[in-house]
């Protein structure tokens, strides 16, 4: 059996929607709200969980709150088929939390309390090393501390377990973390916040993708939104071209597909085919709405 482990945040996005964002001091009233379910490691989870094909199993690390939003996401996500030993819900903290608000003209401004998710630590990883050991694939990005990151790193590496770093949200990271990574999935900005390299042409991109070859990095793959991903490793180096789709909305794209690479992976598939899945898996992302709600079902891929 195969299997998928992914560490990292939950969170509740409350989005809501104005003609235009309130001034300090200002009460408005919003024209729409929704409660989303996000959170860049929850929504990798259920890409994996809903892309693999039966048989796989994903687990996820990660800390909720115990309260009512915790223990609906729990509920989703055994819906979705995660398996649940690795979730933890914290006494007297909050799940994740979000706050959204969106102008009509596209502006927004957003508030986060990362709650529950501040509190996974590097010790609480000594609590799963069941999991580690039974992994193949260990899925992480940077919403959790990065102490944490690096530990669940340094582990999966000791058990042989191969490693996928999305480092989203855009932050520096030290030299001592990617020498324990095996693939790194940037999109643009992310790419240019670790190597300072502006990516506007796909000669950018491939120097990006040097400078992170020598930090240790075997396996580079750029995301690059509607024009897909560029690969640089051992195997196949270039482009794989996103599908042409009337996209509406992008988010949990970078999530779905990283989710859809690590699944490519995981079933023996070659980078450049697990790009063209996981390019296939967010381009139906990108045309609905929602973060995890828009995450498609392997059924609905002709894989
Ligand atoms: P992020 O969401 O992390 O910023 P990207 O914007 O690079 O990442 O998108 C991730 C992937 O989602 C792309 O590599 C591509 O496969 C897919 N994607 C994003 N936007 C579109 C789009 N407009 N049309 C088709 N596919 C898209």
């Amino acid at each position: 059996m195969s299997q998928i482990l992914v560490i990292g945040s939950a969170n509740a996005d409350h989005v809501m929607k104005f003609e235009y964002l309130p001034a300090a001091g200002q009460t408005l009233m919003s024209r729409d709200y929704r409660l989303e379910q996000g959170g860049k490691g929850a929504n990798q989870a259920v890409a994996c969980a809903r892309l693999a094909k039966s048989g796989t199993r994903t687990d996820f690390i990660c800390h909720l709150g115990q309260d009512s939003i915790g223990d609906d996401m729990r509920q989703s996500w055994i819906k979705d088929g995660i398996s649940t030993e690795g979730i933890s819900q914290i006494a007297e903290q909050s799940t994740g939390t979000a706050m959204i608000f969106i102008g009509d003209n596209g502006e927004n401004t957003i508030g986060v309390a990362a709650g529950a998710n501040a509190t996974l630590s590097p010790d609480d990883l000594e609590n799963h090393y069941a999991l580690f050991s039974r992994a193949q694939f260990l899925l992480i990005q940077l919403e959790t501390p990065a102490a944490t990151v690096a530990k669940a790193l340094q582990m999966a590496k000791t058990f042989g377990v191969t490693t996928v770093l999305n480092p989203a949200p855009a932050t520096a990271l030290g030299h001592d973390v990617l020498k324990w990574v095996d693939v790194i999935t940037p999109n643009e900005t992310e790419a240019e916040a670790l190597t300072g390299v502006e990516i506007n042409h796909l000669d950018d991109a491939q120097m990006a993708a040097q400078l992170l070859h020598q930090q240790g990095v075997g396996i580079v793959v750029i995301t690059l939104g509607s024009r897909g991903a560029y690969i640089s490793s051992p195997g196949f180096t270039g482009l794989v071209p996103a599908l042409e789709v009337q996209a509406i909305d992008t988010v949990a794209a970078g999530d779905t597909f990283n989710g859809a690479l690590v699944v490519g992976l995981s079933e023996g598939m070659s980078i450049a085919a697990a790009v063209g899945f996981a390019n296939a898996a967010s381009a139906i992302t990108v045309t609905r709405q929602g973060a995890q709600r828009a995450i498609p079902y392997r059924q609905e891929l002709s894989y």
